[in-house]
């Protein structure tokens, strides 16, 4: 069945076709590590994960590389401001390495809470600096780029066009364009491959022109061509990424070896909260654990991302997120239904519901079309294993873990809790117990009392 995937490069969904027919590459935009992924980061993760599995179940095998930015990314994707490392480095009062390990660390958690499957190659741009570097020699050789005090810069005029991703047109960037830290730099839309550090810059490297560090595109443009070579199938990314990073990326590419380094580009949408953007000063930039922390599951937060198109806005909202905790349970609930069944069913119609699902899924991730055949799967009124047995089918898109015993993970509170009741009992406090499992039930939990222990379950 054909695949069709939105390519922001020819502004199309069209069929995918990759370089060798049977094995995908792909190039993902990693976090930059200095401080934790918010929960509108990890929908970008969670799109990818989405992109992996409807490859895989088209039968494609896969090599995928993730960066993850540990230097170089400054406060503005564009070359202002401190080095975010750095700026962590200091707020913490912490060696940068020290930053990266333990931010990457609970990354890598949070990717396994949501069940992302991990991409084949995750590369660390502290480790390829010298990958970057003989990048940058080359695109100077190539005439690309230019040498001022302080950065070596790319020349973005020496490209038939600059903006390709996004339309840009240099001209009118001009007209409007502030006025430069750097009046050496000879176009608005030039950025710095490489920089050379100031005496007190924490993170920097010995390199051809002195002591410097890499600017962010490079280590994508870098990584990109060593694990995947010169031309690759899929670069993803979330949709911030278009003006200036995957367009800075493209004319690295071009600069190096003339070409684009993907076919296809891939941007997610941006996750909104209450509506509006997520900000500190809003106090609304939630994490994985603070989720958990109110009861709900990575893999809740999993389902509600389902609820709309990776290239639609999502509109974050707890209520919405207790919506997706009840769909979750009521799918786990049907699959039990079936999975315990007895009746026969038409292969015909089993067929019909596999093949509207592969439909969903291959045009262009579907994901809310598809969920709505998995509806249809266990609203069916016969419950039969061969339904329960697609369910699991499906869920290798999905990953709910539709077969597996929920478990819910309370919040500490509640788990104080339940402690100061398992003493209270335990001393025959039978008041307090009593008063401790009214609480809990206002809560939302049931508490079901064994001889030696309790079961606490969601109501
Ligand atoms: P960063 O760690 O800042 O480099 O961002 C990691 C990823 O999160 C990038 O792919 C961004 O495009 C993406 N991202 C940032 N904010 C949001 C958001 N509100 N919704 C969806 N993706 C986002
Ligand atoms: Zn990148």
């Amino acid at each position: 069945m054909e695949l069709k995937l939105y390519n922001t490069l020819t502004r199309e969904k069209e069929v995918f076709k990759p370089i060798d027919s049977k094995k995908v590459k792909i190039y993902s935009c990693g976090p930059t590590v200095y401080y934790y992924a918010h929960i509108g980061n990890l929908r970008a993760y969670l799109f990818m994960d989405n992109l992996r599995r409807v490859l895989k179940y088209n039968n494609y095998e896969l090599l995928h590389a993730m960066n993850i930015t540990d230097v170089g990314h400054l406060e503005s994707d564009a070359d202002d401001g401190e080095d975010k490392m750095a700026k962590a480095a200091r707020r913490e009062n912490k060696d940068p390495y020290e930053i990266a390990r333990f931010y990457t660390e609970k990354f890598m958690i949070d990717l396994k809470k949501l069940n992302i499957s991990i991409p084949e190659i995750i590369c660390k741009a502290t480790e390829h600096i010298k990958d970057m570097e003989e990048y940058v020699q080359t695109i100077i050789k190539n005439g690309y780029a230019y040498e001022t005090k302080n950065t070596i810069y790319f020349d973005t005029s020496k490209l038939d066009k600059y903006g390709l991703l996004s339309n840009i047109n240099i001209n009118e960037q001009k007209a409007g364009a502030r006025v430069e830290f750097d009046n050496e730099k000879k176009n608005i839309t030039d950025f710095a491959l490489w920089i050379k550090a100031p005496e007190n810059h924490i993170m920097k490297w010995d390199t051809f022109w002195g002591k410097c560090y890499p600017g962010w595109h490079i280590e994508c443009s870098a990584m990109g061509r060593k694990y995947l070579g010169e031309q690759f199938d899929i670069h993803t990314g979330g949709i911030d990424h278009i003006p200036i990073h995957h367009e800075n990326e493209i004319a690295q590419s071009k600069g190096y070896s003339g070409k684009i380094p993907a076919n296809w580009w891939m941007h997610c949408e941006f996750l909104l909260i209450d509506g509006g953007k997520m900000s500190k000063s809003l106090n609304n930039v939630y994490t994985l654990d603070d989720l958990e922390k109110r009861g709900y599951t990575a893999l809740d937060y999993r389902m509600f991302n389902f609820t709309s198109h990776y290239r639609n806005k999502l509109n974050f909202t707890w209520d919405s997120l207790e919506a997706s905790k009840i769909a979750l349970s009521r799918l786990k609930e049907g699959y039990k239904k079936h999975a315990n069944g007895n009746e026969d069913i038409d292969n015909k119609i089993i067929e019909d519901y596999e093949l509207k699902f592969h439909e969903a899924i291959n045009d262009d991730l579907n994901m809310p079309l598809a969920l709505g055949v998995v509806w249809d799967v266990i609203r069916n009124p016969k419950k039969s294993k061969k339904l329960a047995d697609l369910l699991l089918k499906f869920d290798e898109i999905l990953g709910l873990r539709l077969d597996e015993e929920e478990k819910i993970e309370l919040p500490d509170e509640i788990k104080s809790i339940i402690e100061e009741r398992k003493l209270a009992r335990l001393n025959k406090d039978w008041k307090k117990s009593d008063k401790l499992r009214d609480y809990l039930n206002e809560k939302g939990y049931l508490v079901k009392d064994t001889k030696d222990d309790m079961k606490v379950t969601l109501k």
